[in-house]
Formats: structure tokens, sequence, C-alpha cells
């Protein structure tokens, strides 16, 4: 049945049609097939929730279909955290009722996630189904009695009846990646005896009466979504036929909605990183949906992990892959995704990297999640984050077009002022061009189009093979200097050789020998490492090479989804050295959820790591190191080529020349600080200074 759209998304025809199609949950209807999945935010902590009121409220009016929020825990002892957020009470319910009526003033649905941390609870009152402490926690669970398990279940119950009285429209129970429920399926973390443990059927009852209590006590018109762990990617995870048994129990017992949950948080295999395939793991949900449909059953199955635009997404729909996809750091993105989408303006929505550095990398700190592409998510209501028509339009004069410079340039001229951006490059993207040179970093391609299409369609004026000297900034009311970064330049004696390349003349594509060293061990020494062991060949756009070089296969052939022969990288088509001077293992400074991806991935294909080195010379012969302070065990690194990765210092000259006439300038990106910089720095700080331009 075709359904009533949301005011502004078109009826027909419609450019995703499966996408946008109306669902019909029987007792209400969903605009389209977009959920926005549970994304921690840091915004639900705390009794203030009017800064998520606005975060979903922006998302609801950009079209999503179904919204789930981040985790809530139904009691305590189920926190993420301490003081993490917990939907217990009508107190609480009352909370979150700012959050509910923005959703639904904006025409959307929410639903409230109830998340039980069980033994990945990062505090002492953490519990489980067994007394085993979780690879990724330093505390040890209590065992649960029979009672304290009753307890719990009515904790969901509980949890799922405050959210109805909070105004949700439904809950989802997050019955996967490692948490409380999905250790109770899997024997090596559930090794009770009693009416909860033992075989399958016996560990799988508590899913089962929490999906059967809830749906009892929420009544029947309530939206009820289940997140089933479908390829556990964990040694002694669920069997297939194990995984079909609870998803048509759940479907049974009363779930509105399956959602596809993918590997344990202390899985070895990447499962949302920018370098796991797009849609890489839907062919999972298109088997539960085949069991389903052997099963005669009807319950709509959603798909989630690495799709991030509607030409994707569409055709994992048109595929039968699913019902409905989720989304969740794509909406963080762009909020306005869906509503883009309908309008026929895919290419305008800003795109999800899947880089992780600005959501989840922040939330592993402790600091509140934002986007990489889109500073003011999580940021709604802050003034300084949000553009405003300028007051009074100046010509403003931006200088490099790396994300820096495009993203000042872009946001300054759609407030209305005049703006010329100049680069003495033949094409704009500054480092973002070297960027997606680099195997499995192929999402900054289209990071690199869409801010050149928004600069377009700002009206900012882009002069490219133009090297800016301070003669050509006269007259204009402000000038921001984005000059980005340069090479340092570690000063090895004989490093005029002919076998010394720069990162940049590798990734421009300069030929390479089998046998090379790498100087620098820092995100740039990674992703050059990375370029030379994979040959040209990128794992990421093949998805048959990618899960067999994880170790990942079809869950009916193996428990948990894991190969018995483990991980099948191809072979290294160099044989690499990544060197650094720090004591240690090289790699340590990498973002916090992805840097143990790098680290494995170099260490499939036999990348030789060696930290704690000095550079004392280079020669005929290679590259000569010695060890630590004392400058032992003087070693050559037999090697065709040395690839300097050594750190980057400021572009200052044109910022310096500008500043020694007293012209007032803005220093931007690199260009003012090239510690720690990164294109997350480099867009942020362009953000904010454009807004108040
Ligand atoms: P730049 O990108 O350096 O741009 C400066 C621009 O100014 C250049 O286009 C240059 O031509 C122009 N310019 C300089 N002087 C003049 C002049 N006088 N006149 C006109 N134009 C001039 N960051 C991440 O966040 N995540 C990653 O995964 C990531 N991976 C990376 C991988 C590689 C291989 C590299 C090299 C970088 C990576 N980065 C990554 C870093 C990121 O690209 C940079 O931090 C970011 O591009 C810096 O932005 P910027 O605008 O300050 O400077
Ligand atoms: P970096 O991360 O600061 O690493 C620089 C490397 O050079 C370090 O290994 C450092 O280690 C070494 N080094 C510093 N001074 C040296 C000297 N004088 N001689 C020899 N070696 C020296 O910088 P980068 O690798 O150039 O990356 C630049 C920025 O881009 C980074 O800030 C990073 O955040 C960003 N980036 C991010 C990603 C990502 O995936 N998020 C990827 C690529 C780049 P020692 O001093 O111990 O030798
Ligand atoms: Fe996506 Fe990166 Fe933004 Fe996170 S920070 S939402 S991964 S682009």
């Amino acid at each position: 049945m075709d359904l009533p759209t949301a005011p502004g998304l078109p009826v027909a025809p419609s450019p995703y049609p499966h996408l946008l199609r109306p669902l019909d949950l029987g007792f209400t209807q969903l605009r389209n097939r977009v959920l926005m999945g549970s994304m921690h935010t840091g915004l639900e902590e705390g009794r203030d929730l009017s800064r998520l009121a606005a975060f979903f409220r922006e998302r609801a009016e950009g079209g999503a279909g179904l919204m789930v929020t981040g985790g809530f825990s139904p009691n305590l002892v189920g926190q993420l955290k301490p003081f993490a957020g917990t939907m217990a009470t009508s107190a609480a319910a009352r909370r979150h009722q700012v959050v509910t009526r923005a959703v639904h003033e904006a025409g959307g649905k929410i639903a409230l996630q109830i998340l039980h941390a069980g033994r990945y609870a990062y505090h002492p009152l953490a519990v489980a189904p067994s007394r085993l402490r979780a690879p990724i926690s330093p505390f040890k669970p209590l065992p649960l009695s029979a009672a304290g398990v009753e307890r719990q279940i009515r904790a969901f119950v509980n949890a799922a009846c405050k959210a109805r009285e909070g105004g949700y429209d439904g809950v989802e129970i997050m019955g996967s990646e490692g948490y409380f429920i999905n250790e109770f399926l899997s024997a090596a973390t559930n090794q009770r005896s009693d009416a909860w443990g033992g075989d399958y059927s016996q560990r799988m009852r508590l899913p089962v009466e929490i999906v059967e209590r809830t749906r009892a006590a929420v009544g029947p018109d309530f939206i009820l979504i289940f997140r089933l762990s479908m390829i556990d990617l964990v040694p002694g995870g669920s069997s297939w036929d194990e995984t079909v048994q609870l998803g048509t129990a759940v479907a049974r017992g009363g779930a509105s909605l399956i959602n596809t949950g993918i590997g344990w948080h202390e899985a070895r295999v990447p499962t949302i990183a920018t370098s796991v395939p797009r849609a890489a793991f839907t062919w999972v949900t298109q088997k539960m949906k085949a069991a389903f449909s052997a099963a005669g059953l009807a319950t709509p199955l959603i798909t989630s992990n690495r799709i991030n635009t509607p030409e994707v997404a569409e055709q994992v729909l048109a595929d039968g892959c699913a019902d409905m996809v989720s989304m969740a750091r794509p909406l963080l993105a762009d909020a306005h995704f869906v509503r883009k989408a309908a309008a026929g303006r895919a290419a305008d929505i800003a795109p999800c990297i899947a880089c992780n550095q600005a959501c989840l990398d922040h939330i592993f700190q402790n600091q509140l999640a934002s986007c990489l592409v889109n500073p003011r998510a999580c940021h709604e209501t802050l003034p300084e984050m949000t553009p405003r028509p300028a007051a009074q339009p100046r010509r403003i004069a931006v200088v490099g077009a790396g994300p820096a410079g495009l993203t000042a340039a872009a946001v300054a001229a759609e407030r209305g002022h005049q703006v010329d951006l100049f680069d003495a490059a033949s094409q704009p993207g500054g480092q973002l061009q070297l960027a997606r040179q680099v195997p499995g970093k192929e999402e900054f391609d289209g990071l690199l189009h869409w801010l050149a299409r928004r600069l377009e369609t700002s009206g900012a004026r882009l002069q490219l093979n133009r090297r800016v000297t301070p003669d050509d900034l006269a007259g204009y009311d402000a000038v921001v200097v984005a000059t980005g970064v340069r090479p340092r330049d570690p000063q090895i004696p004989g490093q005029d050789h002919p076998k010394v390349l720069s990162y940049i003349d590798v990734l421009h594509g300069h030929p390479v020998g089998q046998r090379v060293a790498v100087v620098g061990a820092g995100g740039i020494g990674f992703d050059v490492a990375e370029y030379l062991v994979a040959g040209g060949h990128s794992s990421t756009l093949d998805r048959a090479a990618w899960l067999a070089e994880w170790g990942v296969t079809d869950p009916t052939q193996a428990r948990g989804g894991l190969a018995p022969q483990g991980p099948q990288p191809g072979a290294p088509a160099r044989q690499v050295t990544l060197l650094q001077r720090k004591p240690g293992k090289p790699g340590a400074g990498l973002g916090k959820t992805t840097g143990w991806i790098h680290r494995a991935a170099l260490k499939m294909k036999q990348v030789r790591m060696i930290g704690g080195v000095n550079y004392e010379r280079i020669g005929d012969e290679g590259l000569l190191i010695t060890h630590g302070p004392k400058r032992e065990d003087p070693t050559w690194i037999a090697c065709d080529h040395i690839v300097l990765c050594a750190g980057q210092l400021p572009q200052r000259e044109l910022a310096d020349a500008l500043q020694a006439r007293g012209m007032a300038v803005h220093i931007i990106g690199g260009a003012r600080e090239a510690g720690e910089l990164d294109a997350k720095r480099a867009i942020d700080e362009a953000w904010r200074l454009a807004v108040m331009l």
C-alpha cells in the first residue's frame, strides 16, 4: 500500500523507489525504508535532553522513516559506564518528552534503544550470565542468580513501558554486539547450568522472554525492534541454525522489526570502518530473509553496516537483501539525507566516510560526538556552529583549497559573502588528493567531490593554478589563509640519494621498488605502507577478497561466521619495513577505534614494524639504523627505496608575508598548526571561522 509521504517528500516519480516506499507495520506506517540506527552521541547523558531533542528534530525534518536513540540502560547494573542514560522511572520518561515531542512535531517517529551492557559494562557493578571478564573490559562481572536474571527481564519490560510513557513510538531491544542478551546466547559466555543455561533452547530463553513479556506489557500498537546478532564473528559464536531459531522465535514472540547486528565488539574483524566494503554484510540479512520466508514469517528485516549513499541503500533493497536499511553515521553527516535523496539531490548529501574520527573516536574518549564532514552535528543548538545570512556581505579571499579552504569558502559564500578561493594546484582538495589514493580510503574521493560540489553551489569562485602572493590580496575585506602543510625534512645524512622519495612522490604514482623502508609511522606512514603492500588492489572494492582477508565465511559453514582457516590475506606486493624513533609499537597514536585495524592489516601483509630506531645514514645499500638511546646494533635495511613520512610543518610563507605588511589574516587548518592536524580539525576550524566572518 502506498501511503502519503511526509510534507516535502514527493510521492512520484521516486528516484529511489525501494528506499522511499512506505512500510506498513499494520498498526502504524513508516514513511520510508530508512532507519536511523542507534548511535551514542553523548547527548543522552544528564537531565536536560534539549540538545538531544534538537539533534533528532533535525533528522526527523530530514525525512528518516524511523529513528532509534543511543542506548539507554534499563537499570543501574546494565549501564555501559557510570552515569550513563537510564530509562527506569516515570521521571526519566517525563525528561524524554522533550525529545519525542520534537520528533513528532517534525513528522518523525522515534524508538528508544534499551541497552543492557552485561559484561561490557565499564564499572564494578557489571552483571553477566557467568563470571567471565570480557577481553575489552577490566571489570569481572558478577554472575546473576536466577532471581537476578528475572530482575533483568523485568527491567527490560519496565524500560519499554517507561519509553511508551515518555512518548516514544517504540523500543529497540539490543540483542547483539556482545552485550548482555548476546552473552546468554553463546556457550562461551554462558556457562550456567540452571534454566537460563545449557543447550541453545535454554540459552535463548532470555531474549524470547524479554520480547514476549515486553509485547504483552506495551500492547500490540507499539514498535518493538529486536537487534539480532546475525553473525557474531567471535570464536564460539552462534551457528546459523541457532540464529535462525532465535530470529523466528522473537518474530513470533512479538517483534515488529528485526534489525541486523554484525560482530561482537570484541571481534577482531572490522565491521564499520572506512576500509570495510560498502554493504559488506547485507548478504547475511538476505540469508535470514530467505529463512523467514521459508518459515512463513513476514516480519520485516533491517540490514546495516557501511550503507552510506541512497544508491547503495536502494540497490540493497532492490536485491531483496532486506525490507529496510539502517544508517546511523550517514545521518550524523547529513541530517537531510532522505529529503535530499527524495528531491533528486543525492550529490548534495554530505557523505559519511566511515572514518569514526569525530563520532566513535570521540565517544571512546568521553567527548561529545560530532562529524568530520559536518562539525555542526550534535551542536545544533549552538549559534557559533549555525551559519546565518551575513549582516553585511563582504569580499573575502581564501587561499588554499584543501578541506579547510573549501569549507571556509563554501560556508562564507552560502552566507552571502563574495568569495574568491585560490589554489596553486591544478585540482582542489589539498592533501585529500593524496588520501584518496590509499587503498581502503576510497571514501575520501566522495568527500572531495562533495566539498567541490558544495563550493560550486555556494557561488564562491575557484581559481586553480594560482599561487597567491601578498600583492594578489589587496582590496579584500578579509583574507583567510588555508595553505596547509609541507613535509618535514628529517635531515638524515645521505637523504639526497636517488633511493629517497617523499610520500607525495609515492602517492602521485612514482615507481617504487620491491623492498621499501618507510621513515615515520604516523597516519601517513601507515597509509603509505598500506599503499605499497596493496600493489594497486584494494580489497575494499572487492567484497569476496575482503571477507577472505579477514577470515569471514558463510555462517552456515562455521560458527559465528569465522573461517576455520583464519584470515587469508593475499601476498604483499612489496617487502616493507615501517620505522619510528619513539620506542614502543608503531601505530599507538592512530585512531582510537581504527588504529588496531591498520596495525592488523599491515601485520597480515608481513610489514616489519620497528620502534626506537635512529636513522644514521642513507647509502647505496639502503638505510642504516641503530637502536635505542645508546645507538646500538647498527643494521642496514637493504631496500630499493626509502620513503620519508616524517611529519609536516605549517606552510606559512604567505601568512607571514601578509602579517609583515600589517594585514589582518585568519589562519586555519595546517597553515595555523601542523601538529595533530587532520581533516577533522581543518574542517572544524574553517566552519567556525566562516560562521562568524
Ligand atoms: P591542505 O590539505 O594541505 O591544503 C592546502 C592547499 O593550499 C593545497 O591545495 C595547496 O596547493 C594550497 N596552497 C598552499 N600555498 C598556496 C599559495 N601560496 N597559493 C595558493 N594555494 C596554495 N586526515 C584525516 O582526517 N583522516 C585521514 O584518514 C587522513 N588521511 C590522510 C592520508 C594521507 C596520505 C595524507 C597525505 C593526509 C591524510 N589526512 C587525513 C590529513 C588531511 O588530509 C589533512 O590534515 C588536511 O588535508 C589538511 O587540510 P588543510 O586544508 O589545512 O591543508
Ligand atoms: P604524524 O602522525 O605526526 O607522524 C609523523 C611521523 O614522523 C611519526 O612517526 C614520527 O615518529 C616521525 N617523525 C617526526 N619527526 C621526525 C624526524 N625529524 N625525523 C624522522 N621521523 C620523524 O604525521 P603524519 O603521518 O605526517 O600525518 C599527518 C597528519 O595527518 C596526522 O596528524 C594525522 O592525524 C593525519 N592523518 C590521519 C590519518 C587517519 O587515519 N586518521 C591518516 C593519515 C594522516 P618519531 O618521531 O617517533 O620518529
Ligand atoms: Fe561518518 Fe566520519 Fe562523520 Fe563519523 S565522523 S559520521 S564516520 S564521516
